[in-house]
């Protein structure tokens, strides 16, 4: 729970110097509170209170990096339990696995795979971001298989090992990627997080307990490691989510610091179906890394597509910018149609004039990311506001017509535009589905 600015101002010295640039302690203690200000700002403030206020400030789940450059992968740093309460900010890494007991021809050839992962929906690009490696094998030929993974694959990596010697060996061929480190446990944390320390990577720790994990978690924080990723040890479904669950609530709602970092879990084997289905509820609740053996992709996709929608903020729709868009090659006798720049009505909508196959403009208004019939409702979508899009983008320099057709749903615009645009108003079909038919019978019939 962050501290107010009433908790901040019975911290601070209370003599109003004013040397932090505002008049009054208390002001201090506000502006610092709206993370408008810093605490360095103010000369007098005891090491105690700073103690305090930094304690207070530090984020109740630990941002971890696995990866180094444009490819690392962030987990943590997540402040609440519900998505509805205001968001969640990281979300989870799909690794997916790579045996490195399989000859080389074939490890080289499941890498390439995995990075073929990666999709693009309603505009934004999604896919895995990590390749585990599970060990197999001697340490030479852990640390070999290491080295392959890394010359093929730009994703960061896991390093999933309990032999310490392995791991070693591993993280000595690709310590420049920053691997996360899987696992520690209590039989060979020292070694384990002497790798980490050494080599500055993220060290995963895994006990059979949920007290054990705390255990193991302030043992590996006083070896001087403090990049910690949680394994509670469950493979079963009901038993993740149950741990899962109790570590964030542990952590958010007990400031409980041997719990303040990223989870990471496991799908455990399965039908392809069944490993879609604990996939998708451990990107819900509450996985930071999920590590699966997935790999096709209409398993893939549908895990995207469920962690694309839960960590989009639900105060802010994804949307696309106004403007003018084109599909196919249209030229200056296609049909112009208008949409709202919510992504998910745009694309809909695209991708039914695609199937059409006659190319078309497609208009995009600004209704602040809405779909249509809300936009209509709160009046982003209006008459004025389509004729006012129409001019900005420019439509009539690119289309010798001045037809326009607007979405079914929203019939009843259609004099009122024809009236403020001087523009013809084409009444469309209701569904986005309808689209095809219609350019196809009615623009082109
Ligand atoms: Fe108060 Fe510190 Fe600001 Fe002085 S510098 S007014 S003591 S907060």
């Amino acid at each position: 729970m962050a501290l107010t600015g009433l908790d901040i101002y019975k911290l601070l010295p209370k003599t109003n110097c004013g040397e932090c640039g505002v008049p009054t302690c208390l002001a201090f203690a506000m502006k610092l509170a709206q993370k408008q200000t810093s605490l360095d700002k103010c000369p007098h403030v005891t090491d105690q209170a700073k103690e305090a206020l930094e304690g207070a400030a530090a984020p109740p789940i630990k941002l971890i990096t696995v990866g180094a450059g444009d490819t690392k992968v962030e987990a943590g740093n997540e402040t609440v339990l519900f998505r509805h309460e205001e968001t969640f900010y990281h979300p989870t890494a799909l690794a997916v696995t790579a045996d490195a007991s399989l000859p080389e021809d074939q490890l080289i050839a499941r890498v390439k795979q995995i990075n073929a992962l990666v999709f693009e929906r309603v505009g934004q690009k999604i896919g895995v971001g990590l390749v585990a490696l599970k060990g197999g094998g001697d340490a030479a030929r852990f640390a070999a298989a290491a080295k392959t993974v890394a010359a093929n694959s730009d994703f960061g990596l896991v390093l999933i090992n309990d032999n310490a010697a392995a791991m070693e060996a591993a993280v000595k061929e690709v310590a420049a990627r920053k691997p996360l480190i899987h696992a520690a446990t209590d039989a060979n944390a020292a070694d384990m997080a002497r790798i980490a320390k050494e080599n500055s990577c993220p060290l995963a720790i895994r006990a059979d307990t949920l007290e054990a994990l705390a255990a193991l978690s302030q043992k590996v924080q006083g070896l001087g490691v403090t990049d910690l990723v949680l394994d509670s040890g469950a493979r079963d479904p009901a038993k993740v989510l149950a741990d899962q669950t109790l570590i964030r609530r542990a952590a958010l709602r007990k400031k409980f610091r041997p719990f303040g970092f990223p989870t990471i879990v496991f799908t455990a084997s399965g039908s392809p179906e069944e490993e879609v289905m604990q996939a998708t509820e451990y990107v819900a609740k509450y996985a930071g890394i999920l590590v699966m053996d997935a790999v096709e992709p209409w398993q893939l996709i549908a895990i995207l597509t469920a962690r694309q929608n839960i960590f989009t903020d639900p105060q802010k729709p994804i949307q696309l910018d106004a403007g003018l868009y084109q599909v196919g090659e249209p030229n200056a006798g296609s049909p112009v149609l208008t949409t709202t720049n919510f992504s998910l009505t745009y694309f809909t909508v695209e991708g039914d004039v695609e199937a059409s196959r006659v190319p078309s403009w497609i208009l995009v208004v600004d209704t602040e990311g809405t779909s249509v019939l809300t936009a209509w409702a709160s009046e982003k979508f209006t008459a004025d506001t389509i004729a006012a899009a129409i001019k900005k983008a420019g439509v009539e320099e690119k289309v010798s017509h001045r037809k326009i057709i607007i979405p079914g749903g929203v019939a009843v615009l259609s004099g009122k535009l024809q009236d403020a645009s001087g523009w013809q108003v084409l009444v469309g079909p209701r569904e986005s589905s309808g689209i095809p038919t219609y350019l196809k019978s009615t623009w082109q019939g």
